[in-house]
């Protein structure tokens, strides 16, 4: 049964609290963990706003608190933004959020301003929440995207004191607030089946094609998502202590909770499970594997694809451990397959098993259905499925079809719902996992005097995945240039590559190269082949 009459916050905080109470007890199970500073927070804190206030509880009451007074600030289905890193907070900016009935946007905060003003304007923010480190971006995006530096509240360090001048209140003033006044607040409860359609969040990716998008997902989808993880971890054989996750146990929360997987999985899926999360801000690999030491780390996820070499490899360096990989997207929100619990070692090379209640057509070239073992386009049916882009018709169109999302990916499933993942048939670049849009650095590369046509692939890599390249049609006056002087080509990649670094954020750098061509291929209507130039892009890596 998947509720489908309440809000996440409802969920997590009231009936997670009632279908498997959980001891108020923070020491005794933490929901979150301060990485740096080892201070915890659980059900009673997040549910109060804020660490440091968990003397209130006995004086108020556990339910039906959001105690950040965020009250003044919104109306019903008003998009609040958060640009921050993994902090221990994050929860309680969802979860309050969400008790008014409001949407959140979570965005990169290593993004530019530019790209944090595409967001909060597509989205049309009225609210940001904001860390102390990202603050001068946040204040510049702000006022591009026209939202006033009073409705920027700033979260505080842990361990840290920030002194930052300016007309923003900080989380602490409204939780204090919110303290104050909790009649105050009206929550905002669902009809039955309206949690299918109220809108919880705007996840951006950019889908097939285009730029990033926002996805609207709806509060029903991430608690499916949350239910259909649970289900497959309850459905275990195996005796407790050899599962992928146990209740009590400390899982890594370096994965970014601005992105799908970090929100659903992490922030809701484990919380739920009764897993505490070590919250990490930022990706140091050396602090990482001390902070596994320190706080005994059972589950560690990671977000790029998993070889079958990478598998065997890992395997004997790690031969306690159990290692596989899971598939899902932004548009899914989130996992559509994962390996068994059982299952120490995933098939090599496999995504995982569908989850419950997935529904998967693997459609070939002509239309018609694969069987199984059989490539083709993946097209899924989940109860935790998005429901459309915002306001882009076009888009939503061509992936989202009456509860259906054709996810632009290449697969093959096995008789047994093992999911192999082949390629990826859409434009989308995956850097370390993070998202990068072709359209968006060619639209941007279009800017650029030198250039007269342009189209981004992937640049394949082992490390990294893949690395963005730039095959440029210089413009007839750098041609020119070119022709005169050889030493011109390396002047204008160079300069190409600082025109994308110092309007993105780093990994959509052209890290994968600039490499000139006399046209970019094209069908007779003029629509791009992107598939050559990646086909050129394989062969060069493979020429080294
Ligand atoms: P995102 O929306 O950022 O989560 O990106 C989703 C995309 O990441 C999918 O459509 C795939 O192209 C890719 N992806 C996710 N999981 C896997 C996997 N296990 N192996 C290969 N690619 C994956």
């Amino acid at each position: 049964h998947i509720p489908d009459d309440m809000t996440t916050a409802q969920f997590m905080l009231d009936y997670h609290h009632e279908c498997k109470p959980i001891s108020a007890d923070s020491q005794a199970n933490p929901w979150v963990i301060d990485d740096a500073t080892g201070k915890s927070a659980g059900f009673a804190e997040v549910c109060f706003g804020s660490l440091y206030r968990a003397t209130y509880i006995d004086a108020v009451g556990w339910r039906f608190v959001t105690a950040i007074s965020l009250t003044p600030y919104l109306v019903e289905d008003d998009v609040v933004g958060i640009f921050s890193p993994n902090h221990i907070d994050y929860p309680v900016m969802v979860w309050g959020t969400h008790r008014l009935g409001a949407i959140i946007t979570a965005a990169n905060p290593a993004y530019t301003a530019d790209e944090l003003e595409h967001q909060l304007s597509a989205t049309k923010a009225k609210l940001l929440f904001v860390h102390p480190w990202s603050y001068s971006v946040a204040v510049q995006a702000a006022r591009s995207a026209g939202l006033s530096a009073d409705r920027i509240v700033l979260l505080e360090v842990l361990g840290e004191t920030t002194s930052i001048d300016g007309p923003h209140v900080t989380l602490n003033q409204l939780v204090a607030e919110g303290l104050a006044a909790p009649q105050s607040f009206v929550e905002r409860k669902l009809k039955p089946g309206e949690g299918r359609t109220k809108l919880a969040f705007l996840s951006f990716s950019s889908g097939t094609t285009g730029r990033p998008k926002a996805v609207c997902i709806p509060h029903y989808a991430p608690i499916a998502n949350v239910l259909q993880m649970a289900h497959l971890a309850n459905s275990a054989t195996c005796p407790p202590h050899e599962r992928k996750w146990r209740p009590g146990d400390v899982a890594l929360a370096v994965l970014p909770f601005y992105h799908i997987y970090g929100l659903v999985v992490l922030m809701h899926f484990l919380i739920f499970y009764g897993e505490s999360l070590l919250v990490v801000p930022k990706f140091e690999f050396l602090s990482i594997l001390k902070s596994i030491e320190r706080y005994r780390v059972a589950f560690c996820p990671g977000a790029a694809p998993l070889s079958a070499e990478l598998t065997h490899q890992l395997a004997q360096v790690l031969p306690q451990v159990h290692i596989g990989q899971g598939y899902g997207m932004t548009e899914t929100s989130t996992t559509i397959s994962f390996p068994q619990i059982e299952q120490k070692i995933c098939l090599p090379g496999s995504a995982g098993r569908l989850l419950p209640d997935v529904i998967a057509r693997v459609v070939k070239t002509d239309g018609s259905l694969a069987g199984p073992g059989e490539p083709g386009h993946l097209v899924v049916k989940s109860p935790s499925n998005a429901l459309r882009y915002l306001n882009n018709e076009e888009a939503t169109k061509e992936t989202f079809d009456d509860g259906w999302v054709a996810t632009g990916d290449e697969v093959y499933i096995t008789e047994s719902a093992d999911v192999f993942v082949v390629d990826r048939i859409k434009e989308l670049l995956k850097v370390k996992g993070f998202q990068v849009a072709p359209a968006e650095l060619e639209g941007h590369l279009f800017n650029h005097p030198d250039v007269s046509d342009v189209c981004v692939v992937g640049l394949p890599d082992d490390y990294n995945g893949e690395l963005p390249l730039a095959f440029v049609v210089p413009s007839v006056a750098a041609a020119e240039r070119i022709k005169a002087d050889a030493a011109e080509a390396a002047r204008i990649r160079e300069a190409l590559m600082k025109h994308v670094a110092d309007a993105k954020v780093h990994y959509k750098r052209l890290a994968g190269g600039v490499e000139f061509v006399d046209v970019i291929p094209k069908n007779p209507s003029g629509k791009l082949l992107r598939r050559v130039l990646r086909d050129r892009a394989k062969e060069m890596k493979e020429q080294g």
